[in-house]
């Protein structure tokens, strides 16, 4: 069973990369943020409960993404194996995560960290739209990730929209909790042996080949 990690910087790609590994491998592609988004969409009393904190560009509480994870990890839908994208996003996270994988007798798997520089991924975060029926993700500044007709999916052809937390100012502060919280889980994932980098400043079709060259290596 084949399961992943995807570590990266606000905009570097984890999105687009975990799309197209899910499609390769026919893996359950599990995003925090995607889970967190149909809560806000659906209203519930957590929805009502989050969606300033995600505006804002904050994290949403530990227990509430963990009581996520496991509800998606017993699910039968990953039996195959699973992408996190997006979690675990900080010390406490992993260490949950770590407790979570003992109890259901899963082991650890790969970690990916995407690397690229803080002026590209500002460009990418206020270029990013998103098909708000697949998920899939676009980029109107980045060539290779353009939409072939503006604002329509070419997957699906749903509308195309930008997210709020796309912003100039939401990605700063994004960044700095990045670098403050989850920054700190390269080393941990570094001293468990299990950390491989991807040059994510190359486009996704070439991110795609590294991670493959990961995932297959035994
Ligand atoms: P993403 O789509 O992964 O960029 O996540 C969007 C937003 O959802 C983040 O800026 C956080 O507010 C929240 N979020 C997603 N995953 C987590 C997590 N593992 N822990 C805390 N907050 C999260």
């Amino acid at each position: 069973m084949i399961s992943l990690i995807l570590l990266a910087p606000p905009a570097a790609g984890k999105g687009t990369l975990s799309h197209l590994l899910e499609e390769e491998y026919h893996l359950e592609h599990i995003s925090t943020g995607d889970l967190l988004r149909e809560e806000i969409k659906k209203e519930t009393p957590l929805g009502k409960q989050i969606k300033s904190v995600i505006d804002e560009g904050a994290f949403v509480s530990d227990d509430v993404i963990i009581r996520l994870i496991e509800q998606k990890l017993t699910s039968p839908s990953c039996k195959n194996g699973y992408i996190l994208d997006g979690f675990p996003r900080n010390i406490a996270q992993a260490q949950a995560y770590d407790a979570l994988l003992k109890k259901l007798h899963l082991s650890l798997g790969k970690v990916l960290l995407l690397e690229a520089d803080k002026d590209l991924l500002e460009k990418r975060t206020v270029g990013r739209r998103i098909c708000e029926n697949c998920g899939a993700i676009y980029n109107i500044y980045v060539k290779e990730s353009m939409p072939k007709e503006e604002n329509i999916c070419d997957r699906c052809h749903g509308p195309l929209i930008k997210r709020k937390d796309d912003s100039i100012a939401v990605f700063q502060a994004r960044y700095q909790t990045y670098l403050e919280k989850t920054h700190p889980l390269i080393d941990y994932y570094r001293g468990k042996g299990v950390l491989y980098t991807i040059d994510a400043t190359t486009g996704k079709d070439q991110m795609l080949v590294y991670a493959k060259k990961i995932i297959d290596c035994e």
